[in-house]
């Protein structure tokens, strides 16, 4: 049997482990805080999967497959942790966020309703009544990636069918050729491939060949809004984008969680160390930015807010490449928790099947469409 050590167990490194034991490996997954780890970019209460994916059509047309591998992992957890709300976009100027990822969606044949404006706000209650729009997209798949839950469910799993995880356990050093790793607390594993999963951290283990990785902050803001607006969000979809190029996304209220706020805008590099507070002056400029898309958004209350990181590649593109016996995974750049499952699928294959290893890269690239 193949060993294969994970380092790192965010949804990439615990995906592709159990992609890797459903193909027959011993697994290690190696994670240096517990699971979820708080600061990792995949722990939060949720991640939001969506089918509207700008130009990038390499990431919209496997949308479908993204979709189908978290259903094969609800049938392995034997529960679902997903809350399909719908997703709308909307576009509020010719050339915009969402109308091109409008163009997107209709040059790869994939459904999704158009409405204007008016009919938005009449079928979504929560809406401004004054909304900018060209028009309004909408899908009614799509929603609330249960993050943490995901993660327990997958740690789970794992313990259960056969994968050794050590958690609180800091890989210090990876040796590619000798496939070994050592741990900041004086193990020493070996194995016949080492997969390298560490988010932010990937940077520190200089891999060689490695695309530059930039650590980038983004802050959301969960708000509740007011009692007697309660009625108007019962249903609400999700939305990716609210016109212009200022990257508003969020998810609704879901599972007695209040709503989500992010501003993709305001999402920057910067230091993971010293970056994680959510200033009142960044709190407000998001609420702020959402004025005119939802009905009374200033009589809404914060009732938390967080900055995170996640780590952008060139062109925002998932990466996967080897040195020896070493794999580098990094499927993110801020959109990669709803690929997590299929990233799993994915990287197993490659490793199981070295010959296919460039052409499921490039897959994961987003550059086969
Ligand atoms: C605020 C925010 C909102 C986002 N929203 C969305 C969204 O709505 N939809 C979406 O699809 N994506 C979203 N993303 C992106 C998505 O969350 C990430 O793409 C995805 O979670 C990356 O997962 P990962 O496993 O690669 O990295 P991580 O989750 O960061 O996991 C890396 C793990 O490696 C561990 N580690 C690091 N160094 C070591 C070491 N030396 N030894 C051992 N372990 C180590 C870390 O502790 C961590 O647990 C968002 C990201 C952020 C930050």
């Amino acid at each position: 049997m193949s060993k294969a050590l994970v380092v790192g167990a965010g949804v990439t490194g615990l995906a592709t482990a159990w992609g890797l034991i459903r193909r027959g490996f011993a697994v290690t997954v190696v994670e240096k805080g517990p699971i979820p780890n708080p600061t990792a970019a995949s722990s939060d209460h949720h991640r939001l999967i969506r089918w509207h994916y700008g130009d990038q059509a390499g990431y919209a047309a496997r949308m479908g497959e993204a979709f189908a591998a978290w259903d094969a992992l609800w049938v392995d957890l034997g529960t679902h942790h997903m809350i399909e709300t719908g997703v709308i976009a909307v576009s509020s100027e010719e050339g915009d966020w969402a109308d091109t990822a409008c163009r997107t969606l209709d040059g790869l044949s994939i459904a999704h309703e158009r409405m204007t404006a008016a009919e938005a706000v009449a079928r979504f209650p929560h809406l401004d009544p004054n909304l900018a729009a060209r028009f309004v997209s909408y899908t009614p798949t799509g929603g609330a990636l249960m993050a943490n839950r995901i993660l327990e469910g997958l740690r789970d799993w794992l313990t259960a069918n056969g994968a050794e995880i050590r958690t609180e356990t800091e890989v210090t050093a990876i040796d590619p050729d000798q496939v070994r790793i050592t741990t900041a607390q004086g193990n020493d594993f070996a194995a016949d491939v080492v997969i390298v999963a560490a988010g932010i951290s990937a940077p520190g283990f200089n891999f060689p060949g490695a695309p530059k990785l930039v650590p980038t902050s983004s802050t959301i803001v969960y708000v509740e809004p007011p009692a007697d607006l309660a009625t108007a969000w019962q249903g609400a979809p999700s939305w990716v984008d609210f016109g212009g190029f200022d990257d508003l996304w969020g998810i609704a209220p879901v599972d007695g969680l209040p709503l989500k706020l992010g501003l993709g805008r305001l999402s920057l590099p910067g230091d993971p160390a010293t970056g994680r507070v959510a200033s009142e002056e960044k709190i407000r400029e998001i609420v702020t930015a959402y004025r005119g898309k939802f009905r009374d958004i200033e009589r809404f209350t914060v009732t938390s807010a967080q900055t995170n990181f996640y780590t952008v590649a060139p062109e925002s593109r998932f990466v996967l490449q080897r040195s020896g016996k070493a794999v580098l995974l990094s499927a993110d750049s801020g959109h990669g928790f709803k690929f997590g499952a299929l990233t799993g699928l994915d990287a197993a294959e490659a490793i199981a099947e070295p010959g296919r290893f460039d052409h499921v890269a490039r897959r994961m690239a987003g550059r086969d469409i």
